[in-house]
């Protein structure tokens, strides 16, 4: 019965029983430079700025239409510094399909308004408009840094950072006492908390003389000296509050990492990096990370801007290939986490269909919400395709499935790349505290994540 029971049932087991010594070494390596890699980007332009920079020191080149796309040839293309697109061209020609890794490179962050500045009793506030979803309460109280990009009249840009280096000062949205808190702590939790409520406490020390509106004149005098810039400015800034912890290892056994921005950053450098190391690939690979999937991906730089099949059109006609030829015959991994099984919170999943940490790369046939509304459902043949080439290269990967029926839900880029005609199946790094400004995962995961796309770019 043992016997057979061992060989008709299907049973997940920790990726720490599976891996050697020697792959334990190399998932520490990965996770170094994750997380080196993860400190530096909190933005969707840093990821985009450090992800160029690393391509650069590989080789690459950004691409210009007529150069020669030689099997090899690695090139990228930047989009409005915010998305960014880099290919290894291949050895088969693209009328055999392209293998695309693509993840995201914005995360819930809290964007400062347009008009953002104002003073309140003596304390200066600047205004936010949150991004993506959050959970209010959680970004209350904690470390936050500056970043962003100013833009000026004349064209050009101002590029602001404040609270990463060692010694810079940081800023923080208040929260009232427990003492006074009785009457806001009966409040449902959506209630308690207002998105006009979260106000970044920037100074309180006013100019010195008379007057009104000292401590926002300070303010704004201190900006002036930094970065040259106006009040007026503000209208054509982006500006974003993001959390200001410093990334690190989690845990007494040092098996997981705590950063902001892991959804989607832990699967855009998996990319990223497998793109950077594969080696003279059958058919041409690429990284796509994209902006804007936290809104819906909805603008000029998002994965439904036609900036994807523009590239694509102009790699396809150095090869006088039709695009829609080589769609039709390419496959995309939609690289984004997935929720890892959470013990504390059991009534929101269905044990065996959600991931666990350390069992590898999560794989979702569908994503969606109640009854897999707006899912891209990936078709079994592709889900065998992944099973035999995950098992030929020993990744380790789980199926997943994102919280119980009918409970929620959720979307990625997939269904966009879908719409193209190209074979897409969601993948991603099992994540815990998902869209929290302190999210965990496992080294593990991470490192299997990056081992699957390369498995698939290395096919
Ligand atoms: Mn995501
Ligand atoms: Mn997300």
């Amino acid at each position: 019965m043992d016997e057979l029971r061992s060989k008709l049932f299907y049973e997940p087991k920790n990726g720490y029983d599976r891996i050697d010594t020697q792959e334990r070494l190399a998932l520490e390596d990965y996770c170094r430079d994750y997380m080196a890699f993860l400190n530096d980007s909190r933005t969707e332009r840093e990821t985009v700025r450090n992800a160029i920079a690393a391509a650069e020191e590989r080789g690459f080149r950004a691409y210009e239409p007529g150069m020669a796309l030689t099997p090899g040839a690695k090139v990228y293309r930047v989009n409005r510094d915010k998305s960014l697109l880099l290919a290894v061209l291949g050895k088969k020609p693209l009328s055999e399909g392209v293998v695309i890794a693509g993840a995201h490179a914005d995360c819930p962050r809290l964007d400062l308004k347009q008009l953002p500045l104002h003073e309140s009793d003596g304390l200066g506030y600047f205004r936010t408009h949150y991004y993506g979803g959050i959970k209010k309460y959680q970004w209350l109280t904690i470390p936050l840094e500056l970043h962003g990009t100013v833009a000026l009249r004349d064209g050009s840009t101002v590029d602001v950072c404040v609270g990463r280096e060692p010694g810079e000062p940081k800023f923080v949205i208040t929260d009232l006492l427990p003492h006074l808190g009785a009457e806001q702590m009966k409040k449902p939790v959506s209630e308690a908390f207002t998105g006009e409520g979260l106000q970044l406490l920037i100074g309180s020390a006013p100019y010195a003389g008379e007057g009104k509106e000292r401590v926002k004149l300070a303010l704004l005098s201190i900006l002036n000296d930094l970065y040259g810039i106006t009040e007026e400015d503000f209208l054509s800034a982006e500006l974003a509050a993001v959390p200001g912890f410093e990334v690190c290892e989690l845990g007494l056994d040092r098996s997981m990492i705590g950063g902001y921005g892991q959804d989607d950053r832990v699967c855009a450098y998996a990319s990223l990096r497998a793109l950077l190391d594969v080696e003279a690939p059958e058919r041409t690979c690429l990284c796509l990370l994209a902006d804007k999937e936290e809104t819906g991906s909805e603008g000029v730089t998002s994965m439904q801007s036609e900036f994807f099949d523009f590239f694509m059109e102009d790699l396809c006609a150095a090869q006088s290939v039709e695009p829609r030829r080589c769609f039709e015959k390419s496959l995309c991994l939609s690289a984004d986490v997935s929720v890892a099984y959470d013990p504390l919170y059991p009534e929101a999943f269905e044990k065996r269909s959600t991931a666990q940490l350390n069992h590898g790369v999560g794989v979702l046939k569908y994503t969606g919400s109640r009854g897999k509304s707006a899912t891209n459902d990936a078709s079994a043949e592709l889900v065998a395709e992944l099973r035999r080439i995950f098992d030929a290269k020993g990744v380790v990967w789980q199926m997943a499935e994102l919280g119980k029926v009918d409970r929620g839900g959720g979307g990625t880029i997939a269904k966009f790349m879908a719409r193209r005609n190209i074979d897409t199946v969601d993948l991603g790094t099992p994540i815990l505290s998902m869209h929290a400004p302190f999210e965990t995962v496992s080294k593990l995961d991470s490192y299997m994540t990056y081992k699957a796309v390369l498995s698939v770019f290395q096919d």
